[in-house]
């Protein structure tokens, strides 16, 4: 029986690259491919007591080449296809989703690797930091879990495979074949 007075454990996880395949500026729900094994692993996840946030960065809006609704959009579509993939999910899939949807050259408050989100989120819901987890595909969110004072995890079914990573020699976050790999590691809450 967990005890829900006491600081709950987390997972952060970045979307392109992560949960999705990392299609580059993707707009259309059509274009939606869930990464092998994600299913499974989220249901895996919530069965042991995580609480379950997405943060992603979309410059993709404040470049003009998407708009919000569109990642709304694919963003139901992803719920769509992990929730006929595994039939232990039920919405609400996550329990929080960012999306910053600055470009690069534009002021921001969100956009990866700023922790902002991670901190109000381990306020809001009384998180304990040295049980949650960031976990994505790119330097900037092993970046953005480190600022928060978060453990961070690196995937390689994005941006950087394993070689990429070691190049990158960021001491202490372990790298993972993806996303279901690293779920293999968790134990319950
Ligand atoms: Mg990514």
């Amino acid at each position: 029986m967990p005890n829900l007075s006491a600081p709950r454990a987390a997972l952060f996880l970045d979307r392109d690259g992560t949960l999705i395949l990392d299609k580059h500026y993707l707009s259309d729900p059509a274009g939606v491919e869930l990464i092998p094994g994600v299913a499974p692993a989220l249901a895996r996840a919530r069965a042991l007591g995580f609480l379950v946030f997405i943060h992603t960065n979309q410059s993709g809006i404040g470049r003009g080449y998407y708009t919000l609704d569109d990642v709304h959009r694919c963003n139901d579509r992803m719920d769509e296809l992990l929730l006929a993939a595994e039939p232990r999910l039920a919405r609400p899939l996550f329990d929080g989703i960012c999306i910053a949807p600055e470009s690069v050259d534009q002021p921001s408050r969100y956009r990866k690797p700023s922790p902002a989100y991670l901190q109000e989120m381990i306020a809001l819901h009384r998180l304990d930091p040295a049980r949650c987890w960031m976990v994505g595909d790119r330097e900037s969110d092993i970046q953005t879990g480190l600022a928060a004072g978060v453990r961070s995890a690196a995937v390689c079914t994005g941006k950087l495979d394993t070689a990429g990573w070691a190049a990158l020699g960021l001491p202490a976050v372990p790298v993972f074949a993806d996303f279901p790999a690293f779920v293999g590691t968790l134990g319950s809450t």
